[in-house]
């Protein structure tokens, strides 16, 4: 016990210094075993709170960057903090303590397909073994803030492409992560359902997540005006506040 306060005393020191960084990136190279380096001496500061879009060709880095933030990865070189966690010095065994504090939504959903709605948002609360009464209060409340109240009792293959990723978004929020990762969450939604999830991502954000989107939607970037990070080839060739997509030669 004391020696956990201990620790956690001097995360929030290293913190001190009017930072409220949340998302610490230095130097971070990764290699993976073969092929040229997949990400090579990035930096990157995010602050509590912030919107972030981040866009680049296929094959830029995109997602080892997301899984380099999930603790997924560590990087070949380089220091990565999230929320006070230095990522390179993390223990294995702490590392579900860290991943509480992060929802993850992929471009395919991952939904559990034999479970209803409730059921799949439920179980990321059992994993951390919340009270059957909180579940019960959460999840209803969780469903209807991405707006699926009455669907609560459909199966995954009842629901639409953006319903379902609607309940993987309740799934990554019900434990109220502070930071929430999105690796393309549109890649396979039409553009009415891209629209409406990255508004919701949106309204995630304002109240208070701080949210990190990879994307292709060329469109939804220019229009939102957020802060947009481009990669190329392993670096960041661009990060702008209320910045556009960038066009490529190709
Ligand atoms: P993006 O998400 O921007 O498309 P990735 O981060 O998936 O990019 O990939 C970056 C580079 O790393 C690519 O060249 C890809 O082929 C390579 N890569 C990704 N994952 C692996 C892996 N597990 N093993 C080897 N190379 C990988
Ligand atoms: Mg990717």
């Amino acid at each position: 016990m004391a020696k956990t306060e201990t620790k956690s005393i001097r995360r929030k020191k290293r913190n001190i210094g009017g930072n409220d960084e949340i998302i610490t990136l230095s130097k971070v190279s990764k290699a993976y075993a073969t092929g040229a380096p997949a990400l090579n001496g990035i930096d990157l500061h995010v602050k509590k709170g912030e919107f972030v879009f981040i866009v680049g060709d296929s094959g830029s880095g995109k997602s080892t960057l997301i899984k380099l933030l999930l603790r997924e990865l560590v990087p070949t070189s380089g220091e990565i903090n999230v929320m006070g966690y230095d990522l390179v010095r993390l223990r294995r065994r702490k590392i579900p303590k860290f991943r509480r504090n992060l929802g993850i939504v992929f471009q395919d959903f991952r939904l559990l397909k034999d479970r209803d709605v409730y059921e799949n948002v439920a179980f990321a609360q059992r994993i951390i073994q919340v009270s059957g009464k909180e579940i019960k209060r959460n999840v209803p409340s969780i469903l209807s803030t991405v707006g699926l109240a009455g669907k609560y009792k459909a199966r995954p293959r009842e629901l639409s492409g953006g319903e379902q990723q609607r309940v993987a978004i309740a799934r990554a929020l019900v434990n109220r992560p502070s930071i929430l990762l999105a690796d393309e969450p549109t890649g396979n939604l039409d553009p009415k359902n891209s629209w409406e999830i990255m508004k919701l991502l949106e309204q995630i954000n304002e109240s208070g997540t701080t949210v990190l989107v990879v994307t292709h939607n060329r469109e939804i970037v220019n229009a939102m005006q957020k802060r947009v990070v481009t990669m190329k080839k392993g670096v960041i060739v661009s990060d702008e506040e209320k910045g556009g997509y960038i066009d490529d030669e190709d």
